[in-house]
């Protein structure tokens, strides 16, 4: 990984000096040296963001997955399998662009398309045929960046789903409800009642993705659910409780959707993680700002963690010696989920501390990263 794209910093002290600075209630255990040998990971959920910003972006995330689950929460959002085709392409030549060492298998974006309530069969098998989707991302109306064109009743989609669950294609749900009458710390666990359980009764066959856990009640439902049933874990919500958005003053950067959780329901993400079930698996939710739009009056949810993603998982699995449940979570689960072939590739993760930039390109302003400034204990092997 060159310079540009990465530009850590190399640090050698000792690795007992290398902890990184505990800021919530996580401990992150040193060992020794050591590395770590995995198949290539895929992320099952990112957002690159719009073509202007996909040169900077697309590279941090192909230089080491194989695969990533593109969101399609654009502004215009997209929705049809035309519209999906055109915008991978542009991630493609992204991936081709950067810096990723050609060493074996390409990088592949695979295409979510954002459902809404006009979303029709016909739609869906345009979707089903392109080879491209994998499934379709329910967000609510309401709950988060760019999704004011969001489902307003499920029930309005009923007939695409069972499409979809006809043909094969996935459903990633963006799991809160949005009523402003909930508590925002409780909207998760809510849209498992209100929502979750109705649309799985009315769509059986469906394959689903809860995206990106955050609580004890969604680790629970989806471990007991059936086997149609996973789920992503983002590497923010197994580090972090909420803690973290407030210490020491209001912390923008460490706003996302949904919002970090109480310590029971981050201990109960990583258990969830670390736990060896196939349901689980990687989804980082990268979701890159401009700094500006984060740090302001009314800062915007997001997470940029593309540049450090698998060192982070690696931190949060290694604080509860789970290291050999990491290859699992983030290269066999979600291929098999979503019943595309495991990658052979492999990718080594090392004990080498690397100290994150403060900042990274971002098309004409740059975006702040996850843990900028602070020392990674664990760097990808390029
Ligand atoms: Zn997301």
């Amino acid at each position: 990984m060159p310079a540009s794209i990465v530009a850590r910093v190399v640090v050698t002290r000792a690795c007992a000096r290398a902890r990184v600075r505990r800021r919530t209630a996580v401990t992150t255990r040193c060992s020794s040296s050591g590395s770590l040998v995995l198949a290539r990971p895929d992320d099952w959920h990112v957002h690159l963001r719009d073509p202007s910003r996909l040169a900077d972006v697309v590279p941090h995330t192909s230089n080491v997955f194989k695969r990533a689950l593109v969101m399609p929460n654009l502004t215009p959002p997209i929705r049809t399998a035309k519209e999906a085709k055109e915008y991978r392409d542009l991630i493609q030549a992204a991936a081709t662009a950067g810096a990723r060492e050609a060493s074996g298998e390409p990088f592949e974006a695979q295409m979510s398309l954002y459902l809404t309530d006009n979303t029709t069969e016909g739609m869906v098998e345009e979707a089903a045929a392109s080879g491209i989707v994998r499934g379709y991302k329910l967000y609510p109306a309401g709950a988060t960046t760019n999704s004011e064109f969001g489902v307003t009743d499920v029930k309005k989609t009923e007939k695409a789903l069972r499409k979809m669950a006809e043909l094969g294609l996935t459903l990633q749900v963006h799991g809160e409800v949005t009523h402003a009458d909930v508590d925002v710390f409780d909207r998760e666990a809510k849209f498992i009642k209100e929502v979750l359980i109705p649309l799985l009764d009315s769509a059986p066959e469906l394959r689903v993705v809860m995206e990106h856990i955050t609580t004890r009640q969604a680790a629970e439902f989806v471990a007991a659910a059936p086997d149609n049933v996973g789920a992503t874990i983002t590497p923010q919500h197994i580090l972090f409780n909420r803690n973290a958005l407030f210490k020491g003053g209001l912390r923008p950067h460490f706003y996302c959707l949904p919002v970090l959780k109480r310590e029971e329901h981050r201990e109960a993400c990583l258990a969830a993680a670390t736990s060896g079930s196939k349901k689980f698996f990687l989804g980082t939710d990268s979701a890159p700002h401009p700094r500006g739009a984060k740090e302001s009056a009314c800062g915007c949810a997001g997470i940029f963690s593309a540049h450090a993603a698998l060192p982070l998982y690696a931190m949060a699995f290694e604080s509860v010696s789970a290291l050999d449940k990491l290859e699992a979570f983030a290269s066999h689960n979600g291929a098999d989920f979503y019943r595309v072939p495991r990658n052979t590739e492999k990718v080594t993760l090392v004990k080498k501390p690397w100290m994150v930039p403060n900042e990274y390109n971002f098309g004409d302003t740059i975006v702040v990263p996850f843990y900028a400034g602070e020392e990674i204990p664990w760097t990808v092997e390029m």
